[in-house]
């Protein structure tokens, strides 16, 4: 009913699972990976198991579960950023009651989301949290990004990295949601990369083909087209409501490469479906370079969630897929 909801992630499951039935939890998790992974999904069941009575939590039916999932539940906290940044004065605001015995559970809990958008100040008041915690108190932090968040807060984290799926267990995902054509599902699958978050949003994208293409066009002219095409190009961008969603299609196509320039597979799966005028096939181009590539891409989708330049970002992007920065 509870962790084995979660396709894949064994490993992990069976660490938290242990410590639960030990009672041997720790005052901070990490759980990263890149947004879909199903951190949130994963720290919602562990919130939930920490304070279930039942034999073998979570059971996700007692009140406790039931109120932990709606967010009623008195012992249970979620931080999200506010403006781009988590703030000092939202730790601030809870700090005081979690110093306090817990009202209904076991523990107090508390999800910090994007953890990596801790201020300075935010993340120094959490650290002297972690400095003295209170028994029962269980910090959950999530990120994208543990490379960003301060080394000190890293070191007092029990860490635990979400693997992709495989694509039999992605096969599985997709099939309790969706039902699409099987090519079409074999197709997201290999886009997605073991990613559940980003296969369903694929999926759910009546319009992911015509994206996805657009996707592909527009790296092909930024690495192929004029030099001075690129800042108009940027401009027009910026503007775009779903610029997110190219972003990660754009993603999607340099992690392929990078797999293959890993692998030196000649045809990759998105290239199966290419349309020959945009061949995008490049296996000369370096792995250190495609790797920088994605980790920028990476970068800038959590970039753009706060107040940025969009602009400028793309600008500063697409002069790096140049290889010109
Ligand atoms: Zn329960």
């Amino acid at each position: 009913m509870g962790f084995e909801t979660i396709f894949g992630q064994k490993m992990l499951k069976k660490a938290l699972q242990h410590s639960l039935a030990r009672e041997e939890t720790g005052h901070a998790y990490l759980f990263s990976g890149p947004p879909g992974s199903g951190k949130k999904t994963l720290a919602l069941l562990f919130a939930q198991a920490l304070n279930c009575p039942e034999a073998d939590p979570p059971c996700r039916r007692c009140l406790s579960c039931r109120k932990s999932e709606s967010g009623n539940h008195p012992d249970f906290y979620r931080l999200r950023p506010q403006g781009g940044s988590l703030k000092i004065e939202q730790l601030r605001e809870i700090k005081e009651s979690l110093y306090y015995l817990p009202v209904e559970g076991k523990h107090k809990i508390c999800i910090i989301e994007d953890a990596e958008l801790l201020t300075a100040p935010a993340a120094n008041s959490l650290l002297k949290i972690l400095e003295e915690p209170p028994a029962s108190l269980v910090f959950i932090l999530l990120t994208s990004r543990p490379w960003s968040l301060l080394p000190t807060v890293l070191s007092r984290c029990a860490s635990f990295n979400l693997k992709p799926l495989e694509p039999q267990e992605m096969a599985a995902v997709l099939a309790q949601k969706v039902k699409l054509p099987p090519q079409e599902q074999e197709i997201i699958i290999a886009l997605s990369g073991g990613n559940p978050g980003q296969a369903l949003e694929q999926a759910a994208q009546g319009d992911w083909r015509k994206k996805f293409t657009e996707a592909r066009t527009l790296l092909h002219t930024v690495e192929h087209g004029p030099a001075d095409g690129i800042f108009p190009l940027a401009e027009e961008l910026s503007n775009r409501d779903d610029l997110p969603v190219l972003l990660n299609n754009m993603l999607l196509l340099y992690r392929d490469r990078l797999v293959c320039s890993l692998e030196g597979c000649a045809g990759e799966v998105i290239i199966k479906e290419k349309d020959e005028s945009h061949n995008i096939n490049t296996p000369h181009l370096h792995t250190v370079f495609l790797e920088k590539i994605c980790r920028v891409l990476l970068q800038l989708q959590s970039e753009l969630r706060g107040n940025v330049n969009r602009r400028l970002c793309l600008e500063v992007l697409f002069l790096q897929m140049r290889g010109v920065i």
